[in-house]
């Protein structure tokens, strides 16, 4: 029997028309939800299905500043499922497909502002793998907020860079923009020969034609849709490798920012400061970018964070402590974000306590913060596992206070096992989605202590705690 005629085979069971009794085994199937469920961002990601792989092929124009991409999505079905959503900002959608099986079909497509409801030709079965191939084109733009400032495809002098957190990931490829859906990914980008494409994961080395090359990445490890980059420009880049090949080192200066030698002599020092830790780096690959892009911030892109000008060493060490906290032990919901920014906020406090040998600073730090912020200020409004709302889901008590619940929890717990906390916390959860909830118990399972009061007080209460 030929490919075909079992794919007309199939398609007509699974659309009903065999008649009979077959009609009756085959999944009525039910549109996936539009949304996540998330308490910040309810309406960004997408029910139905869980996303495994990102296929995303880009090529990049510098003369028009256009994008010509195709995007795979490759997903499991989590219901019989009728029809499905995936985010995508902008473009036009010049086709979509989906394979069922051996069949691949085109599909049925409506947008309506970022959501993309695909209708697949055939009802997909629950547990079924399916593949959802958009081809689009068009000029990418940046999202901007003003609750969370510039993220996305970002235009700069002699490029671009995708900074996709919370939820900028839209800007560039069709995906199921939520926190809680983790997934590996193939990243190719080709632009001019003169140019350079830097991405995630393992270097898988580049195809160069006469004008055009082509630039592959592989992130292998599980990775959340807030974390992919692409950022091309003109690019040093420096390769080398940490314990003898066991991280690749693959770093993107733009040529304008010099060599950074001190920059690129400080990670592996920060990556093997922070094993100290956390335990073993979970990624394959690091590195940076350091390049000029017009953003207050620096992020922790999967392991390879983007610097915006300058790499100062607790900069490094934040963006590096996130492949820990954040990017393989990721927040379930983005009120954890806590989880990320108060963790990170910690490690650059361990850094300085080490770099100028004063095993006091995180608690200088803490009585600085304690002191300088009045019972009246602000700055106790926000509860760093609650912040309530998008705009405060950066907020300065986010990270501060947040890492000074790391501090209060220490001094309860002592040092000993607060140590043991955070290296079982990187270690037991690597690769998974994680809540505050699980954080209490782990360090409540590791000092032996009850610590409901603590973590209301510095985590969820809108005031000053007394004390600690
Ligand atoms: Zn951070």
């Amino acid at each position: 029997m030929s490919r075909a005629l079992t794919s007309t085979a199939v398609a007509l069971t699974l659309l009903g028309l065999s008649g009979g009794s077959a009609g009756a085994l085959e999944p009525t199937g039910s549109p996936g939800s539009t949304g996540s469920g998330d308490s910040i961002l309810p309406a960004w990601g997408n029910g139905g299905y869980d996303a495994r792989h990102y296929d995303i092929d880009l090529s990049w124009r510098a003369d028009s500043r256009t994008v010509d991409a195709r995007t795979t999505v490759t997903a499991v079905a989590t219901q019989n499922l009728s029809r499905f959503n995936l985010e995508l900002r902008g473009f036009a959608v010049d086709g979509v497909t989906v394979k069922v099986g051996d069949v691949r079909q085109p599909a049925t497509v409506r947008r309506d502002g970022a959501e993309m409801t695909v209708d697949p030709p055939v009802d997909i079965a629950k547990g079924q793998t399916f593949q959802t191939t958009v081809s689009y084109s068009g000029k990418p733009s940046a999202r901007v907020s003003q609750q969370l400032g510039k993220t996305g495809w970002l235009s700069t002098s002699d490029g671009a860079t995708a900074l996709s957190e919370p939820l900028g990931s839209e800007t560039w490829f069709p995906v199921n923009n939520t926190i809680r859906d983790k997934a590996t990914y193939a990243i190719d980008v080709e632009v001019p020969n003169r140019l350079m494409a830097a991405s995630n994961g393992r270097f898988a080395g580049r195809d160069v034609g006469d004008t055009r090359t082509t630039w592959k990445w592989r992130e292998a490890d599980p990775m959340a849709p807030y974390l992919p980059t692409v950022s091309i420009g003109r690019y040093r880049m420096f390769r080398s490798a940490m314990d003898h090949g066991r991280i690749p080192l693959v770093t993107f200066v733009d040529t304008k920012l010099g060599r950074q030698a001190e920059a690129r002599r400080t990670l592996p020092r920060v990556i093997r400061f922070l094993e100290r830790t956390f335990g073993r780096y979970p990624f394959q690959s690091s590195g940076m970018v350091i390049d000029r892009i017009d953003v207050g911030y620096a992020l922790e892109t999967q392991s390879r964070p983007v610097m915006p000008f300058r790499a100062p060493s607790y900069l490094i060490t934040h963006e590096i402590a996130h492949q820990w906290v954040g990017n393989s032990v990721t927040p379930r919901d983005w009120k954890d974000i806590w989880l990320n920014e108060g963790f990170a906020t910690y490690t650059e406090w361990m850094w300085d306590a080490e770099r100028f040998d004063k095993p006091a600073t995180p608690q200088r730090q803490f009585d600085f913060l304690y002191e300088i912020y009045g019972p009246k200020s602000g700055f106790w409004k926000t509860p760093p596992a609650n912040p309530g709302s998008v705009n405060k889901l950066f907020a300065l008590p986010v990270y501060n206070r947040g890492a000074m619940a790391l501090q209060a929890l220490r001094m309860r717990i002592g040092s000993h096992d607060f140590l043991t906390v955070l290296h079982r916390w990187a270690q037991q959860n690597a690769g998974r989605t994680v809540t505050t909830g699980d954080f209490k118990k782990l360090a409540e399972r590791v000092s032996g202590r009850q610590l409901d009061g603590l973590f209301r007080t510095w985590l969820y209460v809108p005031e000053k705690p007394k004390g600690y």
